[in-house]
């Protein structure tokens, strides 16, 4: 066949173009059939805790064997390490472990409501009793009202005993819910209010019970009731609340959006789109040169502190782990010249155009669904504070390695240079010294609870951490 004559706009490097325009039939059957895996992802996996133990198991059933017993590793080895359940790694030994690690790395906390330690309390003149929350993470509360909510977490009873709770999502269960005021009596109540305290912190709280016990000498009768079945059902007591981690997150499936179903709306693709993709990429990384580690990280979305963070040691434990089963008298040096070959991607989501408000993005520099995964140079808000800026060289090596693979993508930034910003876990990685790029798919209405994104974005990201982590 003869090759198509490069027209002067490819020639001159302007030619971007739609996914579903420039991949083959073939390749976008894949794509959707992916997206189809993805979807039961999301659907089975809403928090931190439960995508460890989902990406645990399956890494097992692939040959991945736990670093935290492992005597010995060698080159192509498969292993797996988390902390505390909340955080994870999963990496294969490369063939030169000390030419430096090509990392992927993705968070797998979402912005929901967390339930307080005392949450259960009942208002005698609704009749209800009601569960108290507190927001985690950069929500807009009044996206959370008047929808269908599920209880996801574990508690711990007084002896130890971890009972795990996950309500609302199988058809049959109940589900809880906080109720938005009725229009006919918000004009003054919410009518004065600034959209973003339209629903105060406050006032996130679900409606659990409205039957009391039948019993004259107890005051919280319906409070009573509904800790007598929780007792029953799963034998914990008010106090045990104490020692619980219980988060509260839409109780709907991921579902396709549009007529040609071209995108997925679901709960929680900030970020768990780049944990699912870079999970199926590290799993299917055989025989790499370097050693490739795909981390999960919990609590990015406050800022990437506490234990299980990206700002805690675990990446330098699981690196000088790693090492020391090869090597076991490798010097303190070594291990900081390894760390400065590292090359990673920080596999977090970007915003795509919104088309009905453009005004925040600065087009040119933004990301449209379907182009692709987003790479961003830098991240950060106004004069690029508190970004860590990939190199020029670093883009470069990116973009040839793309070029190589044929790996679509484009590069954006997440909106207008004043209108706001934010931050990955970016800049606690390149504080070692390494080549760090922020890397994941563009997303219509990111940390709402119905996020959006392409189908050919997700492919995307799969295809790029797939090709870094091989190398
Ligand atoms: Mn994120
Ligand atoms: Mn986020």
């Amino acid at each position: 066949m003869a090759k198509k004559k490069e027209s002067l706009e490819e020639k001159l490097g302007m030619k971007k173009k739609s996914m579903w325009l420039t991949l083959k039939k073939s390749e976008i059957k894949r794509a959707m059939s992916f997206a189809e895996d993805y979807k039961k992802f999301l659907r089975d996996v809403k928090t931190e805790r439960e995508s460890v133990d989902y990406m645990i198991k399956i890494a097992k059933e692939r040959g991945f064997k736990d670093l935290s017993k492992a005597k010995t590793l060698s080159p192509g080895d498969k292993f797996y390490i988390h902390n505390r359940g909340k955080s994870l790694a999963l990496g294969v030994v490369g063939k030169k472990p000390y030419e430096g690690f090509r990392l992927v790395v993705s968070h797998i906390d979402s912005p929901r409501l967390d339930l307080k330690p005392n949450p259960l309390v009942e208002d005698s003149d609704a009749s209800l009793a009601l569960l108290k929350t507190h927001y985690y993470g950069g929500i807009k509360k009044y996206q959370w009202v008047s929808t269908p909510l599920a209880i996801h977490g574990v508690v711990y009873t007084k002896d130890g005993k971890r009972i795990d709770i996950r309500i609302g999502d199988n058809p049959g269960d109940p589900v809880f819910v906080i109720p938005d005021l009725l229009p006919h009596l918000a004009r003054r109540a919410q009518g004065d209010r600034k959209l973003f305290e339209g629903i105060k912190g406050e006032e996130l709280q679900l409606v659990v019970g409205n039957i009391p016990v039948e019993d004259e000498e107890i005051k919280n009768k319906i409070k009573t009731a509904v800790l007598k079945h929780l007792n029953e059902k799963y034998g914990i007591t008010e106090e045990d609340f104490n020692s619980a981690d219980l988060e509260i997150v839409p109780a709907y499936d991921p579902r396709d959006v549009g007529f040609d179903r071209s995108m997925i709306g679901a709960y929680g693709q900030d970020d768990r789109i780049c944990a699912y993709t870079s999970f199926r990429a590290i799993l299917e990384v055989e025989e790499p040169t370097y050693t490739s580690i795909a981390f999960f990280y919990d609590k990015e979305e406050i800022g990437s502190d506490g234990n299980v963070g990206a700002q805690s040691n675990f990446l330098e434990y699981v690196l000088a782990k790693v090492l020391s089963l090869m090597k076991p008298n490798y010097t303190h040096v070594e291990f900081l010249d390894i760390l400065y070959k590292t090359k990673a991607i920080s596999a977090d989501v970007s915003a795509a155009i919104n088309p009905l408000f453009k005004g925040v993005h600065d087009i040119p520099n933004a990301a449209k669904a379907g182009y692709g995964v987003v790479i961003s140079k830098y991240t950060g808000h106004g004069g690029k504070y508190g970004s860590s800026e990939a190199t020029a060289e670093f883009m470069a090596e990116i973009r040839a390695l793309f070029a190589k693979h044929n790996v679509p993508y484009q590069v954006a930034e997440l909106g207008k240079v004043d209108e706001g910003g934010g931050g990955t876990i970016a800049k606690f990685f390149a504080q070692y010294g390494m080549d760090v790029v922020d890397m994941g798919p563009g997303i219509i209405g990111m940390h709402s609870p119905f996020e959006i994104a392409s189908k050919m974005d997700i492919w995307s990201a799969y295809l790029a951490y797939k090709v870094f982590l091989s190398q």
